[in-house]
């Protein structure tokens, strides 16, 4: 069935928009206290720009399974699950158990642990990988993997797409979310920074790309022959909304890295073990060189990893200048000469890397609660949450569409479909503004923008979907008055 999306008057949504987010305030007083104190010490009052929101962002207290609770002691269902870190839901008892065995036996030694081996090796087969590396955070994984991208190809020039997230350093922080007048024609998008601070030259390096545009893409592959070492994707632009791939893109990006001796990174940062039990690499079926992974596999706690091809993983040496281990490259089964370009050692450091703490909640994480069994219930839940919001959608003749990819999901509030940056501009910010304010008075909690999604934990229940559709539903009544389309 095809529904004319009806005219929503504009004053009706910002009415209700005004209205939900007085009733916000009335609701956190506390909150509001509380930010008016963090500023005093913190830009925005929030530790990442990323928390900071009008008019304040919830200041957190507890939280488990799918509930979390502000400071004023409101519960809300969280479909949010820190901006879809918690796949596994918030303090799994399996995980609070483990972690509070760890945290009284120590939680940083800088010297390696088994449970590192064995998270290792768990990434390993699920992501089809010969080797793997830990670090502390998916922008740690990226940057990681962008250098030892550069050291192996011996090239310093990468691809990102506009609208893909990958962290906040400089090499790929540009072209997140550009103003329109800055981005350049699509056949060839402008390096847009997104901050402040980063030097010229970074961006220099950093080439942009249409997603979901292969034909482009070969073009400035073309026009940057020999250039390139990395290309880096989110497999499904999820910084965006949910931005699938086309049909048969994937394949051809990585066609595209082959022909052109480029080392494809998949940014599975969102998507790993939360798409499916190998990520999007088992989703898709295609294998890039290399992946990043963080958010959900820590379970809550902080980490990040990234992993792939033996011989890209084993340019990865003691630093340049010092004493090479003796049984480095060697020791991961390729000779240090075959690795191409100038310098063959790439760097990969980091205090906390491999720490115990991170390690016990990653291999129980993964080995108890994210298991292969957990996948099809999640997918089922996520499933009748975007049909029942498609149907509500549709009952009122809304302009917008649900969409899910696996247990990631959101309403796209554009009656178009959104296959790239340049479509997502085109959303209705105000409408998404209203409905998250709606929902979160009535215990429903969303990501604080429309750049984000919900995403579903093994903790949540039918009755969190089943609620999440009915306040949805009653959204979606008032601000069509009732009438159905
Ligand atoms: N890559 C992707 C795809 C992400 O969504 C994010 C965070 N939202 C990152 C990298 C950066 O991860 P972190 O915030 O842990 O540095």
């Amino acid at each position: 069935m095809t529904v004319t999306p009806q005219e929503i008057s504009r004053a009706r949504i910002a009415d209700i928009g005004a209205r939900e987010e007085q009733a916000y305030r009335d609701r956190t007083p506390k909150s509001a206290a509380l930010f008016e104190r963090a500023r005093q010490s913190m830009p925005l009052g929030v530790a990442s720009s990323f928390q900071a929101y009008d008019p304040y962002p919830l200041f957190m207290t507890d939280a488990r399974g799918s509930r979390i609770s502000d400071a004023d002691g409101n519960e809300y269902i969280d479909f949010d699950m820190a901006f879809g870190v918690l796949a596994a839901g918030h303090s799994h008892p399996l995980l609070a158990e483990a972690l509070q065995h760890r945290v009284a036996n120590g939680t940083c030694y800088t010297f390696p642990v088994e449970d590192g081996i064995a998270l290792a090796e768990e990434i390993k087969q699920r992501f089809g990988a010969d080797l793997v590396r830990f670090s502390n955070s998916g922008t740690e994984s990226t940057m990681d993997a962008i250098r030892v991208a550069r050291g192996y190809t011996g090239r310093e020039k990468i691809i990102k797409f506009e609208g893909g997230y990958h962290g906040h350093h400089d090499d790929v922080l540009v072209s997140i979310q550009p103003p329109r007048d800055a981005m350049g024609p699509n056949e060839s998008p402008a390096t847009v920074p997104a901050s402040a601070g980063i030097p010229r030259s970074r961006i220099a390096e950093t080439v942009i790309a249409p997603f979901n545009e292969s034909d482009i893409l070969a073009a400035i592959l073309q026009a940057h022959r020999g250039e390139i070492a990395a290309i880096i994707v989110e497999p499904v632009q999820f910084n965006i909304g949910v931005v699938p791939p086309k049909e048969g893109y994937l394949e051809r990006l990585r066609e595209l890295a082959d022909e052109h001796g480029i080392v494809l990174i998949f940014d599975e940062v969102k998507t790993g073990v939360v798409l499916a039990w190998g990520g999007a690499f088992e989703h898709f079926g295609v294998k890039p060189d290399l992946f990043c992974l963080a958010k959900s596999i820590g379970g809550g706690i902080p980490i990040g990893a990234f992993g792939g091809r033996r011989e890209v993983m084993a340019s990865i040496e003691t630093l340049e200048g010092t004493p090479a281990f003796t049984d480095g490259a060697a020791g991961s089964g390729i000779e240090r000469s075959t690795i191409p370009g100038g310098a063959t050692r790439v760097a990969h450091l980091g205090t906390f890397n491999g720490n115990p703490l991170s390690m016990t909640a990653g291999l129980v994480t993964l080995t108890q609660i994210l298991t292969k069994d957990a996948y099809p219930r999640l997918h089922a839940m996520a499933d009748r949450l975007t049909a029942g919001s498609q149907a509500v959608l549709d009952r009122y003749g809304l302009p917008g569409y649900a969409i899910n990819v696996g247990p990631k999901g959101c309403v796209m509030f554009t009656p178009g479909r959104v296959t790239n940056y340049r479509d997502f501009i085109g959303l209705d910010a105000e409408l998404w503004a209203a409905s998250f304010f709606y929902l979160a008075n009535r215990g429903i909690l969303l990501p604080p923008g429309p750049d984000d999604q919900w995403t579903l934990s093994v903790q949540h229940r039918d009755a969190d979907i089943d609620r999440y559709l009915e306040v949805f539903g009653e959204f979606a009544a008032e601000l069509t008055g009732g009438s159905r389309a």
